[in-house]
């Protein structure tokens, strides 16, 4: 039996000895689900120096064999110490994918890389005209003797600017149903052919591009599962972006930041914005749903300990999570008043020392609320979550 209290100790104990004061102020700045990249990476090396780079893969593949309490402690530490979240779409989501469907050489090759941060994954999923309905891909991969031939683009591809490594969505067989004509392959982004234009932000920082494949010669060892069933994979991956989250340990975290930044500020009555009753009681109804949304949560952990899944729950999961961290958003905005409004993205950039145009308290709240409308868009959108939520729990 595990001592959890123990584990706990362990664990704030590594994050004292080994977060610099450097990626403290990193993972304090960020607004998103990525911190500064070389903060993120530095910080993957050194979890990866201590063996735990990867809480939730099995010890057999370099991951840490943590069972589900001691990974939810292990995030929600690291989530209250301030460290930076390293880009996680390849030993999230890539990874475990890897272990069911990747062939031995696949495993062998990329699973120590992912861990070591040598290789930074992107996901080329969605497309101009492919997201929700993403069978509909239109970039296609024709066979060419040993290799396949890329055609096509991908957009919103978070990080792909700081990515050296793609996994793809290709199209491979027009003639048949879409979903039976995709295959998934794995894509160097140094080969002849790619381009990657960034897409800028309305807080002014670069997440997501636009990959634009011309004549990309990919070798054909790089296909991961069978040649049109591509689709089994994509799915199986989605699992792990869609699955494992927990929503209540950010929900917590922006609670405190909004307390904190709520007892700051002056309302104009002279007494603390904490102290307004209109505020109190929308902060009040916010975090009783945090308090509900919690225990769901509990609820879906004990189902998977029990060896169970979270099938649609992870659907009534994300949308509440989502909307709920965006009304946060919103509070916080409130609370802090007139200082969320200068446009200064420097001042979020941990390497930055100068003058910043608010306290430091008010620094994140604008870009926090601007890049989390996204958060009901990607992973599957809001509408999309509550089709779901409709056929699969509600059974309409
Ligand atoms: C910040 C951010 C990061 C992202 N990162 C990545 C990434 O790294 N890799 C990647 O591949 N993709 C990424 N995406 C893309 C993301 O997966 C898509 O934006 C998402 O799937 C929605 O697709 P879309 O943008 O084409 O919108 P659409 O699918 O065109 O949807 C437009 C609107 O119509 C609604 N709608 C669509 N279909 C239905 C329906 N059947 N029923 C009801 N309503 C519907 C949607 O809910 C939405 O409101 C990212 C997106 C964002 C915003």
């Amino acid at each position: 039996m595990t001592d959890y209290t123990a584990f706990r100790q362990e664990v704030r104990d590594f994050l004292r000895a080994n977060l610099t004061s450097e990626l403290i102020r990193a993972g304090q700045l960020t607004t998103s689900v990525f911190s500064d990249f070389d903060a993120g990476l530095a910080w993957q090396k050194i979890l990866h120096a201590h063996g735990w780079a990867a809480p939730d893969w099995p010890k057999e593949y370099g991951g840490t064999g943590w069972d589900i309490n001691e990974r939810y402690i292990f995030q929600e530490e690291c989530k209250l110490a301030n460290a930076p979240a390293p880009v996680m779409m390849g030993i999230q989501m890539l990874g475990p994918m890897l272990m069911h469907y990747g062939n031995d050489e696949q495993k062998a090759h990329y699973l120590p890389r992912m861990l070591s941060g040598e290789d930074v994954w992107a996901q080329g999923y969605s497309e101009p005209g492919a997201g929700s309905d993403l069978a509909s891909l239109k970039t296609t991969a024709t066979r060419d003797g040993d290799y396949y031939i890329v055609d096509g683009t991908k957009i919103w591809t978070s990080m792909a600017h700081h990515a050296n490594r793609i996994f793809c969505l290709v199209k491979t067989n027009k003639e048949v149903k879409p979903q039976a004509g995709i295959s998934f392959l794995l894509i160097d982004l140094d080969t002849p052919g790619i381009t990657i234009d960034e897409i800028v932000s309305l807080d002014g920082h670069v997440e997501q591009c636009q990959v634009f494949f011309e004549g990309v010669k990919v070798p054909a060892s790089q296909l991961v599962g069978e040649e049109n069933d591509g689709w089994s994979v994509a799915k199986y991956l989605l699992e792990f972006e869609r699955g494992g989250h927990n929503f209540t340990i950010d929900l917590k975290k922006q609670l405190a930041k909004l307390r904190q930044q709520a007892g700051s500020v002056k309302s104009h009555h002279g007494r603390p914005k904490l102290q307004d009753p209109v505020f109190r009681h929308r902060l009040a109804e916010a975090e009783i749903e945090a308090m509900a949304l919690e225990q769901t949560e509990l609820r879906i952990k004990g189902s998977v300990s029990a060896g169970g899944n979270a099938g649609a729950l992870s659907s009534l999961v994300k949308c509440v999570g989502t909307e709920l961290g965006q009304r946060f958003n919103e509070l916080s905005i409130d609370a802090v008043g007139q200082a969320a409004i200068p446009f200064h993205p420097k001042s979020l950039d941990p390497r930055y020392g100068g003058p910043t145009p608010a306290p430091d308290y008010a620094l994140t709240s604008m870009a926090e609320y601007i890049n989390n409308r996204a958060a009901t868009i990607y992973g599957g959108t809001a509408e999309i979550q509550r089709t779901i939520i409709a056929k699969q729990i509600l059974k309409l």
